[in-house]
């Protein structure tokens, strides 16, 4: 691979005391060619401009997918990924269904553990901080008409992140838009899933709420996903997230706090929840929490959850009481090496 380092970073620049999160961007980018069926011209480079013909086929028919995951340091200034395997697997499964080439582990692994290697100071270094990384997945050449490209790249970016707080959200079951549907693409991280979601949630939060609850498109009774992050519902004393299915984004997250939890003797569930089935929660009270989590968040609990214009106020309860909490904590953890990694999810 071919290594072109920066002769201007822009490090000195960077206030890590107040991190702008996405206006700032580490010195390189990895990039990698799909060309006659190759993959070729792997490069770090100085993050810069692209250049790709206008009729390259992400700009028309909408050929991109993505990923999300971070780099954490810990006390000793030493860089971790976290499982990013699962991050390879799963933009692998996002290109297989867009007709795209998928990009094989060497390319994936290398070019990403050598990036974050030569921008580590760009990887923040208290609690909760972390790089960001952003690789993605495009079509680059085409003609007009409607069939896949035949040239793509890979490309990886990073920003740094600051601890994602954010205040406990009011969410709004969604009764008629939807963000997948059977057979479609939901359970990837294809970019066109994202542009359909703008315009219900700009209209959500118009009404003064911070994200939607997806409900499946066919008949908005069951509990899909929420915004970007997958659901929790502490219920009666279990601990229960809709099973992944093709409507639903396969979380790291989602798939972590599950393994943490059954490790840990709390009662799991992966099924179906019906919209019914969390106001009766609501409504009774044995609903005690509900949260998103997501590698942006880690974990976001809710206050509010509004079903037909009612809102519904989940238990005001301290930070001690919340499991959300807890496994807020438990994954920061071990994503900073402050305990053991019971898994083997540090790399
Ligand atoms: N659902 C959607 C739609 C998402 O965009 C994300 C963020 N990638 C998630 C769930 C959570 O996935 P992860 O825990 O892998 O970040």
């Amino acid at each position: 691979m071919k290594i072109e380092k920066t002769s201007h970073s822009r490090i000195r620049k960077m206030n890590f005391k107040n991190i702008d999160f996405g206006n700032q961007y580490s010195d390189h980018m990895f990039c990698s060619e799909f060309k006659n069926g190759k993959w070729k011209n792997s490069i770090i480079k100085p993050f810069g401009k692209i250049m790709f013909s206008p009729i390259s086929l992400v700009f028309h028919y909408g050929q991109a997918v993505f990923e999300g995951m971070k780099a954490y340091k810990d006390k000793n200034e030493e860089v971790f990924l976290f499982r990013p395997e699962e991050n390879l697997k799963r933009i692998n499964r996002s290109a297989a269904r867009l007709e795209m080439p998928t990009i094989p582990e060497n390319i994936f692994m290398i070019g990403l553990k050598n990036l974050i290697n030569i921008d580590r100071d760009w990887v923040p270094k208290y609690y909760g901080q972390s790089l960001y990384i952003r690789p993605f997945l495009i079509a680059t050449n085409g003609a007009l008409s409607a069939k896949p490209s035949q040239d793509y790249m890979f490309i990886i970016i990073s920003a740094p992140a600051d601890t994602y707080y954010k205040h406990p959200l009011k969410i709004k079951i969604e009764e008629k838009y939807s963000r997948s549907a059977s057979g479609g693409i939901g359970f990837t991280k294809a970019a066109g899933n994202y542009a359909s979601s703008f315009y219900p949630t700009r209209l959500a939060n118009e009404k003064g709420f911070d994200q939607i609850l997806w409900t499946d498109s066919s008949t908005h009774t069951m509990i899909e996903e929420s915004g970007t992050m997958n659901v929790f519902f502490h219920l009666k004393n279990k601990l229960i997230t809709p099973k992944f299915n093709d409507n639903i984004l396969g979380g790291i997250t989602c798939k972590s706090i599950l393994s943490l939890a059954e490790k840990e003797g709390f009662f799991v569930e992966e099924r179906n929840i019906s919209v019914s089935e969390i106001i009766e929660g609501l409504q009774t009270g044995e609903l005690r929490e509900a949260f998103g989590c997501g590698t942006a968040v880690v974990i976001n609990y809710f206050k509010t959850i509004s079903y037909k214009e009612n809102n519904f106020d989940l238990p005001n309860l301290s930070e001690k009481e919340r499991i959300s909490l807890y496994f807020k904590k438990r994954l920061l953890d071990i994503q900073h090496n402050l305990s053991e990694d019971p898994f083997g999810w540090r790399v």
